[in-house]
């Protein structure tokens, strides 16, 4: 089968192996993509490639800083030498601790919630 184009820029995604499983990567923008099913790979409670891999990696692909704090790291041997010269990674000690699920949004929180609640996104 012909690589897939990055949905964001249509270059080539390159399938790169993390923890088992073969995600879609783009060399150009950075984006990483996961079909469903590999999603849910990340989402399994006891799975090592959960956020403590993830999160940083996503992070750093959108130009921000990764934490001191987390348990995993940016795989930056996903991007291109050229990406990474344009994108050094930023470190921050952290970005705090985790909300118990119950934190209070703001103004514009509340406003998205509306505006994605009237687009039948979520109830
Ligand atoms: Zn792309």
């Amino acid at each position: 089968m012909p690589p897939l184009p990055c949905p964001r820029c249509s270059t080539a995604l390159a399938a790169t192996p993390i923890g088992g499983i073969a995600v879609d990567v783009c060399e150009s923008c950075g984006g990483l993509w996961l079909d469903r099913l590999e999603l849910a790979r990340f989402e399994e409670p006891d799975s090592v490639l959960g956020e403590a891999l993830l999160a940083p990696t996503v992070l750093y692909a959108m130009g921000l800083p990764t934490a001191e704090s987390f348990a995993g790291r940016a795989r930056l041997e996903l991007f291109r030498d050229a990406f990474r010269r344009h994108h050094p990674l930023h470190t921050i000690s952290t970005w705090g601790e985790p909300r118990d699920g119950q934190g209070t949004a703001s103004a514009v929180d509340q406003a998205i919630i509306e505006q994605l609640a009237a687009l039948g996104y979520i109830e």
